[in-house]
């Protein structure tokens, strides 16, 4: 006799849930944007949980080479996507992003046409990828031809394809010989900065989920490593800080890991630090 089929709970023993449930008590005001986050990273880490693991073969030479020319080193036809679950992950993320007001009506109406159309294909991917990945020594992110909104429905939607591949890299590449403000697998920016202790930082891609070693002292938007352009302060919590650049005038968040009671959580620290933006907004830093 079979069992009957039972779903497996909805993890909700994931420790980035019971984050997500504490930041939700601690801000209310944070409520809405709680509540997205939660629903896309469930769907999320849903499809990430069923992705076989790829195993990469590097040739040692090309990867050395990569690393100190500031090339990064996932290449694209290496990411084990699986395009009719792309496809539906994409509607879905959109469904999302709309029912949070998180999309213009032009917007979604151009994601619909795509949609109907059975994009995005591997082609589209592929442009969005090689657009950020074939960025080198800084130059910024190449021109995909495709609205803004469109890209971050693309991103939303290839994260745990690109976290599958990177959380196996992690172990393998020695990421010494890469000291820039952009990510070593995939090219993409720093979302979150994390203080593991002093004088040691780590930055963290928001496309990739991707971690890498960065200078204390240098700014990832400008790329500034003199001392004393800096000024930081911290949130209310402790937990947070965010460090403004006085010779860009931007600024990124940091989690302060020496002052957390659990890991950095990307997805819920995004969140978390929703607040201080506007605080650095003020005080005339630019994101
Ligand atoms: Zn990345
Ligand atoms: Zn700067």
């Amino acid at each position: 006799m079979t069992q009957p089929h039972r779903p497996r709970p909805e993890r909700a023993d994931s420790p980035e849930l019971a984050a997500f449930r504490q930041l939700k008590a601690a801000q209310p005001e944070l409520a809405g944007a709680v509540d997205m986050q939660v629903e896309l990273f469930v769907m999320q880490r849903r499809v990430q949980a069923r992705l076989s693991t790829p195993w990469l073969e590097f040739d040692l030479v090309w990867l050395a080479r990569q690393l100190t020319e500031g090339q990064p080193i996932l290449r694209f036809g290496e990411i084990p996507f699986e395009w009719g679950e792309f496809r539906t992950l994409f509607r879905q993320v959109s469904e999302v992003l709309r029912r949070y007001d998180l999309l213009e009506a032009a917007d979604a109406t151009h994601v619909q046409q795509l949609i109907r159309a059975g994009r995005p294909t591997r082609d589209d991917v592929a442009a969005w990828y090689d657009a950020t990945a074939s960025r080198s020594n800084g130059q910024p992110s190449a021109e995909t031809g495709q609205p803004e909104a469109v890209g971050q429905v693309l991103a939303l939607t290839a994260r745990p394809f690109l976290a599958r591949t990177v959380e196996t890299l992690h172990q393998r590449v020695d990421l010494a010989p890469w000291s820039r403000p952009y990510c070593p697998f995939c090219g993409g920016d720093a979302e979150l900065a994390i203080l593991l202790r002093p004088g040691e930082r780590r930055l963290a891609c928001g496309r990739c989920t991707g971690v890498w070693p960065f200078p204390e002292h240098a700014c990832p938007h400008c790329d500034n490593r003199l001392p004393g352009y800096q000024t930081s302060y911290t949130s209310r919590d402790g937990r947070y800080r965010v460090v403004g650049c006085d010779a860009c005038r931007r600024y990124i968040k940091a989690f302060d890991a020496r002052r957390s009671d659990r890991p950095f959580m990307l997805d819920v620290d995004t969140i978390a630090t929703l607040p201080l933006d506007a605080a650095a907004l003020q005080r005339g830093y630019l994101g």
